[in-house]
């Protein structure tokens, strides 16, 4: 496989991610596929799904869980709202990500991913331990189908993202590093957190950001790839560095304007490539 090949977070009928035909149209070869709802995840449609894609040239890289109910308005909003932190909803969400882990397996993916949702600093507290029991839950659910469980970074820092994997202790258990997140959620400085996680990283998020005036109270700003304060060429410098040689998987979730969803995407990508290019030189 190329090294670095380019990617885009991609949707079929649930999440914000770009439809096949547009990750078609721009030559992009591998995707992040935001599980599908429940009465889309079938062996018939998976068949199906998998022919469709391989017409297409697309191979799935991750595919990531996602919750009804779940909402980014705000960050107290995500907090109460997002991942498996959340106790109402646990239990039936844990339930339902390993139907899509299983769904992931039907089309042939080995490796699955989830915002887990602002899991609390300190070791010891009844939340932090609660996450941790269903984390290796859903890492023991994905080893039995072969598959490493990927989590998405953001709203922890480098150091509570290291404690949490420590806890957790399982081999199939990875990270999908999302540098934007860091930025909008004001939880670090994403290049040098990712050297910090760098082990652990084995799939990324290419996504650019703003940071707030009030770093962790209120977001930063989402802004097309290269315009924000990510800084890809060390961004793409330090995946280098700690020998990531994986999808460089675009996310850019603005549905509400495809044209320019496309238009941004497409930019994200030369920009990507020219950067590799150099890089890889
Ligand atoms: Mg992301």
């Amino acid at each position: 496989m190329e090294k670095w090949p380019i990617g885009v977070f991609a949707s079929i009928d649930a999440g914000l991610g770009v439809k096949l035909e547009v990750v078609h149209a721009l030559g992009i070869p591998t995707i992040h596929l935001h599980a599908p709802q429940k009465a889309t995840r079938t062996r018939e449609n998976a068949e199906a799904f998998v022919k469709r894609l391989e017409k297409l040239g697309i191979r799935i890289t991750v595919v990531f869980g996602g919750f009804e109910g779940e909402s980014y308005a705000d960050i107290p909003t995500t907090a109460k709202t997002v991942g498996l932190v959340p106790p109402e909803t646990r239990a039936e969400r844990v339930q339902e990500f390993k139907e899509i882990s299983d769904f992931a397996n039907l089309l042939g993916v080995d490796t699955v991913a989830l915002h887990l949702g602002f899991i609390p600093h300190d070791a010891g507290e009844g939340v932090f331990d609660e996450v941790v029991a269903v984390t290796r839950e859903i890492c023991d659910h994905c080893q039995a189908n072969g598959q490493r469980f990927h989590l998405e970074t953001g709203q922890e820092s480098a150091e509570d993202l290291l404690q949490f994997i420590a806890a957790v202790d399982r081999d199939n258990l990875f990270v999908n590093f999302d540098p934007a997140n860091m930025i909008l959620y004001g939880s670090g400085e994403p290049v040098e957190a990712l050297g910090k996680v760098a082990k652990h990283v084995r799939s990324v998020h290419c996504k650019d950001a703003t940071w707030s005036d009030k770093p962790g109270e209120t977001w930063g700003a989402e802004v097309p790839l290269g315009q924000g304060a990510v800084g890809f060429e060390s961004f793409l410098g330090k995946l280098k560095e700690i020998g990531y040689d994986g999808p460089l998987t675009i996310e850019r979730e603005i549905p509400q304007d495809p044209e320019r969803q496309k238009a941004e995407i497409g930019a994200g990508a030369q920009l990507l490539a020219d950067l590799r290019a150099k890089l890889l030189s």
